[in-house]
């Protein structure tokens, strides 16, 4: 077993820069579910994108930098920490076109079924895609707690997160995927707060089209590009709606019509956001680097931190993620009564941790920055001002 199989939390704070406190100390950072710290190596990669690729190479930099190939190449980084094997994941777009294009692509998969059942609570450009797409597929959109979902032969699309971006509760994914097959469904997974902070397994679970954040628990930096998985089983004959070039079997033929790459190469739009994508490179390698820890050991520390977190809270605190760990996402989230008064009174005192309506505050507990002490401050203050 490698030495850093267990990793204390914490365990790279020093590849990260941290946001300032007010009195010019590093920041209590517990907002890594909504945008990861940044990683020192993000920088260097960023800024060697720019001098010594695009400045020095130019054009050519499409083919002898491999810009051209990085959104599968980062594709397959990325489902290493999903549990995909290679060749099912593209990295590239926003989380919001890559929903849309899965859920259209889903619908496809299930042709003469009439119903897209989707998280009632799910984030908000979920919900409004799924609204969207139902009508332009003429799918009708039922809605329904992830547990409460009850697929059946009308059934094309189950539509879920694996971690409830408000309340951190974590779904049970294999019990979600088993009943959707079971009715013959297919399942999207979108695991934008679960990608980083715990093991995912979407191969094992026999999931169908997932995607995903990189900016929350990779740390890829603001509005960094997200990802899109579909089970190998699916690719033959996968129909995105996004036909773009650059997901044509020969793009550089520019042929008069759309010819889809072979595998999930047809998952490509268009040309992708290279100095994004190769800031990214360098986050990632917090997770796949030589002595990064796995990530079993990654939820371990983040689990041990919502824990002492957790026990340092006042008894009488509104905790309403579920304290059981099977049942926890990466954060999470205390009812309170002024959500957006506490969260600005908790910056000025140093610890940067944010507000969703109507009532909630959300820490999030990124294992590779965030420390014991991190998590505990993090409580006395909450507990201070809440007195
Ligand atoms: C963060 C998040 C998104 C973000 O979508 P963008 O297109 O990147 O703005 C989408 N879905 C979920 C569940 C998220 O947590």
């Amino acid at each position: 077993m490698p030495s850093n199989s267990s990793p204390e939390p914490g365990f790279a704070r020093t590849d990260f820069v941290l946001p300032r406190a007010p009195d010019g100390s590093d920041a209590v950072y517990l907002a890594g579910n909504s945008l990861g710290a940044q990683p020192r190596a993000a920088r260097t990669a960023l800024l060697a994108a720019v001098d010594e690729q695009w400045a020095a190479v130019g054009v050519a930099g499409w083919e002898d930098c491999g810009w051209w190939a990085t959104p599968q190449r980062l594709g397959d980084r990325v489902g290493a920490l999903v549990g995909a094997a290679p060749g099912q994941v593209v990295v590239g777009d926003s989380t919001s076109v890559q929903l849309f294009g899965a859920l259209i692509a889903a619908a496809r998969l299930r042709p003469g079924r009439s119903v897209l059942v989707s998280d009632g609570g799910h984030f908000p450009t979920d919900r409004y895609l799924a609204a969207s797409v139902a009508r332009l597929t003429g799918l009708e959109l039922r809605t329904a707690s992830p547990d409460a979902m009850v697929p059946d032969a009308d059934t094309a699309v189950v539509a879920v997160p694996a971690v409830d971006f408000r309340t951190g509760e974590r779904w049970d994914l294999a019990a979600i995927v088993e009943r959707a097959h079971e009715a013959g469904a297919v399942v999207l997974v979108d695991l934008s707060h679960a990608v980083g902070v715990m093991p995912v397994a979407l191969d094992a679970l026999d999931v169908d089209l997932a995607v995903g954040c990189t900016y929350k628990y990779l740390n890829g930096g603001p509005g960094a590009p997200a990802f899109a998985y579909v089970a190998a089983r699916h690719h033959d004959v996968l129909d995105p709606p996004l036909t773009g070039w650059t997901g044509h079997a020969d793009p550089f033929a520019m042929t008069e019509a759309w010819t889809p790459a072979p595998g999930v190469g047809r998952l490509r739009i268009g040309t992708p956001p290279m100095l994004s994508m190769l800031a990214l490179d360098g986050a990632l390698g917090v997770f796949d680097g030589p002595d990064s820890p796995d990530l079993a050991g990654v939820r371990a520390a983040s689990l041990a931190l919502g824990d002492a977190f957790l026990e340092a809270l006042p008894d009488a605190a509104d905790v309403v993620t579920p304290r059981a760990h099977e049942r926890r996402g990466g954060h999470v989230a205390v009812r309170v009564r002024d959500a957006e008064g506490l969260c600005a009174a908790l910056a000025r005192r140093g610890v940067v941790v944010d507000a969703r309506p109507p009532d909630l505050l959300r820490f999030g507990f990124a294992a590779p920055y965030v420390t014991v002490d991190d998590a505990r401050t993090a409580a006395r203050e909450l507990a201070g001002l809440v007195q």
